[in-house]
């Protein structure tokens, strides 16, 4: 019997987590807090539903056509779908086997021993690094980057290409310093392919009121088009590839 994991949720034609037309699957799960969550309904797995890699694998497959055409695959989200190691290494051994690119999204918040296997069958990671600054970091999203930034070496080591995501928070994430030091940092390391700066949204907030939980944001709104422009700037000074 193939492995099973807690899904939240499909996309079947998302555009903008990886290159081409992909499919995503969201599961459920994460160890992470981060205070502009816009999926906390992922974060417990237990009540998400069971689905199987073989049930999967028969959904995506009808898809081929379109990843064959547009240079897609599929994304493996959450949540934090290294929680599910086993079960997205299973699944991406099977795509890899019928030539389907094969991408995770991920905080890159794991132990590297129980990812090793998923990631030898991993053609592109994406990685949210939230901030630079470790105890910034803790606050905005409840743990350490420690874990995330050996994460990032472990995949040079491995030269597994990658994108980098930085949500761009006012108050929190665009500090001038802080948005150099992740440019210091990322040009140190010879497989980032592209960084993508995400201006943050507010779009969060209805979900956590109907959680009935307090948005710990409130009142922190879009950062303006400089700011944005600005902080590209800043990355694009350390010979990164910025969107
Ligand atoms: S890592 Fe993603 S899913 Fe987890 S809390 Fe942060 S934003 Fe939400």
């Amino acid at each position: 019997m193939s492995k099973s994991a807690y899904v939240h949720s499909v996309e079947t034609c998302g555009t903008v987590d990886g290159p081409g037309i992909r499919y995503i699957l969201f599961l459920k799960g994460c160890p992470l807090r981060c205070k502009y969550c816009h999926n906390p309904d992922t974060w417990i797995n237990e009540d998400g539903e069971e689905k199987s890699v073989d049930e999967i694998m028969k959904e995506v497959r009808r898809y081929k056509s379109y990843f064959q055409a547009s240079g897609g695959g599929i994304t493996v989200s959450g949540g934090e779908p290294t929680l599910q190691a086993d079960f997205v290494g299973e699944l991406f051994k099977q795509c890899r086997e019928e030539g389907i690119h094969t991408c995770l999204d991920t905080s890159g918040y794991c132990e590297i021993e129980d990812v090793k296997e998923l990631l030898e069958n991993t053609d592109l990671v994406l990685l949210d690094i939230k901030q630079i600054d470790n105890i910034k970091h803790r606050e905005l999203t409840g743990v350490e980057n420690i874990k995330t930034l050996q994460f990032a070496k472990y995949l040079e080591e491995q030269n597994i290409p990658v994108w980098i995501r930085y949500v761009l928070v006012p108050q929190h994430t665009d500090d001038t310093k802080d948005i150099e030091d992740l440019g210091k940092y990322l040009g140190t390391l010879s497989n980032i392919q592209r960084v993508e700066v995400l201006p943050y949204h507010e779009m969060g907030i209805s979900k956590w009121e109907s959680m009935n939980m307090d948005y710990p944001l409130k009142g922190i709104t879009s950062p303006s088009k400089e700011s944005v422009e600005k902080a590209k700037d800043i990355l694009k000074k350390h010979n990164l590839e910025v969107y």
